[in-house]
């Protein structure tokens, strides 16, 4: 059982002595403690990583730190089926999806090992300026202290698309794991320790987002702050980061929309409508938790999705056969419930679902929920639940639908289903979102940009994009001319 912090290559316990109760949502029972950071340790945690990052792992070559990188991503997998159970026990998602996410995880590392390597190639390339007198060479340097901030929803894989990438840059980092989910990356760290990589490179302070997250969003030796987290709290460390003119990152909530014309497959838009919204018991960023049917096409398609949701199995994720787990927490347990109560209170059609279901009296268990044709004012259908509940309206043609998914304050993701390819590519390119999924919902790869626009906002992870977050471009422009300058000294 790991219950202390990772600071300067040490384990090291909390400054106060206190500590959090981590839980396992399929009972509620208290799975072990962990340290609650405080201020004072976070201190700590910036002052090693600034230490690290001066004292070489800033100039370190792209090709050492793939190396690192490549052994970090080969010590979790040697690990990768004890953290996928962790996983489970700490978050409740189905043992296949946490397996999937540790995989997932594992191939950040080592795609971004690739970039690392890469990097090196990047590095003090010409530009070509419009006097031939100066000469002009363009570097990547490390953005410096990295302050990490993740949610609980994918917890090893939250951690590895903060880290990876800035250990790849070359900045140095403090993560600050969700006080709900904080076991795997302590796993994380102790592969940081396994492996050798040097000591303050990697520091990991678990505690709560009011005290060990305000501390490190606020401290001054923090140059980088990359945020996962909800719209409130991603408001909350902007404007602390403003304070410092921070270099800042924010992937924060959804409620992004589905799109189904009438000419796509029933079964294919049921098949990627579950799951878009059921995965992960709908504690996706980017779940398509609004359906918009065309009108000619909803009442086939509703019956077969209300079909099949009444089939999916739910339990405890380490089940076999089970689809959806779970919630994290009775405090997401009683938001998504609450949601519930008001939708059915405020008029919505509840077709299934929304209930703890009979057979599951302990754990924070809600049946996957489908609701007919909330009021377009209502919470239900503006949103972000972040729970199983899927909202349906139908539309009339492609200019309504295309104003109804966008009438949205949010912009991370969207869906659009069409057996035409012009009609679908009109629409994907009409959509106010970061990523959009044509004919599928979710799929999410490690080398494309991932962010969203208006509310669900500000940057792009994965990919270069991810890499690019980490660095500051520098220009280094030298006077070669054969003349002196000979604008104050004359000849
Ligand atoms: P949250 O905002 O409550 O917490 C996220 C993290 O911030 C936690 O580690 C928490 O301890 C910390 N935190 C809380 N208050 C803080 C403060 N005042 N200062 C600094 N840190 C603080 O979010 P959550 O409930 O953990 O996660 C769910 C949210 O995350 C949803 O809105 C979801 O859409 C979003 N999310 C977004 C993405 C994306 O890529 N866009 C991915 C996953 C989750």
């Amino acid at each position: 059982m790991r219950d202390q912090l990772y600071i300067n290559g040490q384990w090291v316990s909390p400054d106060l002595g206190n500590y959090l109760p981590v839980q396992d949502p399929a009972t509620g029972e208290v799975l072990q403690q962990v340290a609650a950071g405080t201020e004072e340790d976070i201190d700590h945690a910036v002052r090693a990583a600034r230490r690290a990052f001066d004292g070489g792992w800033g100039q370190s070559s792209g090709a050492e730190r793939g190396q690192w990188l490549r052994a970090l991503a080969k010590d979790l997998s040697e690990q990768q089926d004890s953290l996928a159970h962790l996983e489970v026990r700490d978050n409740g998602k189905p043992l296949p999806e946490a397996r999937w996410d540790i995989a997932d995880a594992i191939g950040c590392f080592e795609y971004y090992a690739e970039l690392a390597e890469a990097l090196d190639d990047r590095q003090d390339q010409s530009l070509a300026v419009s006097d031939a007198r100066f000469r002009c060479r363009i570097r990547h340097e490390p953005v410096g202290v990295a302050g990490q901030i993740i949610p609980w929803n994918y917890p090893l894989l939250m951690a590895a698309w903060k880290v990876a990438p800035a250990l790849a840059a070359g900045a140095t980092a403090v993560l600050k794991p969700s006080e709900l989910t904080p076991l795997s990356a302590l796993e994380l760290a102790a592969s940081a320790e396994r492996i050798g990589l040097p000591a303050g490179v990697l520091n990991v302070v678990t505690g709560l987002g009011s005290e060990a997250g305000s501390a490190l969003t606020e401290h001054p030796g923090v140059d980088k702050l990359a945020f996962t987290g909800s719209v409130p709290t991603g408001a909350k460390i902007m404007t602390s980061a403003a304070r410092d003119i921070k270099n800042i990152s924010l992937e924060l909530g959804g409620k992004s929309a589905f799109i189904v014309f009438d000419d796509a497959s029933v079964d294919a838009a049921v098949e990627w409508i579950l799951f878009g919204i059921f995965w992960n018991q709908g504690q996706v960023c980017s779940a398509t938790s609004r359906l918009l049917v065309q009108d000619s096409i909803a009442p086939r398609l509703i019956e077969r999705l209300v079909e099949q949701t009444r089939r999916i199995t739910i339990g405890p994720g380490l089940e076999p056969g089970v689809l959806l787990g779970p919630l994290v927490s009775q405090g997401q347990y009683d938001k998504v419930m609450g949601y519930i109560d008001q939708g059915q209170a405020t008029g919505a059609r509840l077709l299934t679902g929304g209930q703890r279901p009979a057979h599951l009296p302990r754990g924070y268990f809600v049946s996957p929920a489908i609701f007919d044709e909330p009021a377009l004012d209502s919470a239900l259908w503006r949103e972000e639940i972040f729970g199983p509940v899927l909202c349906i309206k139908r539309f009339h043609n492609e200019a309504q639908a295309v104003q109804m998914a966008n009438a949205s304050r949010f912009g991370l993701a969207a869906a659009v289903m069409s057996a035409d390819p012009e009609r679908a590519t009109r629409v994907a390119n009409l959509m106010r979102a970061g990523i959009v999924w044509v004919n599928c919902s979710q799929p999410t790869f490690v080398e494309a940009p991932w962010g969203g626009m208006k509310h669900s906002g500000i940057g792009r992870e994965l990919g270069q994009w991810g890499l690019d977050n980490y660095l500051e471009v520098k220009q280094v422009t030298e006077y070669v001319g054969a003349e002196p300058w000979g604008w104050y000294l004359k000849p």
